[in-house]
């Protein structure tokens, strides 16, 4: 079986620690995720942009239960089950909107704290993986 990221170039995975890939800038410290090559902050005059890795730890600001099957291009294994897309605050300063890993999202609460992992987001025909980020809760 094969695992493969659902996009390139966006998290890594190195001794069961993962990471959202982003930029950071040096002047003011935005945050940026995925990376950008200039800064956006309307009050930074000094675009000084360095790559940066975001996560594991955060906390969970929001979330909303997926109740019904979305529309392509999404891609789910069948059957469906629901599932709950968390708006989360990493510690490093990324606040970044992830699927929650979780048995049963009634279990969910705003404040609670998650850490970013890597998942199968769904499977191809032939059983390989298509990985994404997801969080869980700690
Ligand atoms: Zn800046």
């Amino acid at each position: 079986m094969t695992s493969t990221p659902v996009i390139e170039g966006l998290f890594s995975e190195e001794g069961g620690v993962a990471k959202l890939l982003g930029s950071r800038c040096a002047t003011c410290a935005t945050p940026y995720f995925p990376s950008s090559g200039r800064c956006h902050n309307p009050d930074c005059d000094n675009s000084d942009m360095g790559e940066a890795g975001f996560g594991p730890a955060g906390t969970l600001w929001s979330y909303s239960v997926q109740n019904y099957p979305p529309p392509p291009p999404a891609r789910y294994d069948e059957p469906y089950v629901p599932y709950a897309l968390g708006v989360v605050d990493l510690d490093d300063g990324l606040r970044v909107v992830g699927r929650m890993l979780v048995d049963d999202v009634a279990n969910l609460r705003a404040g609670q704290r998650v850490e970013l992992v890597i998942a199968p987001l769904y499977h191809e025909e032939d059983g390989s993986e298509a990985l994404s980020w997801m969080f869980q809760p700690t």
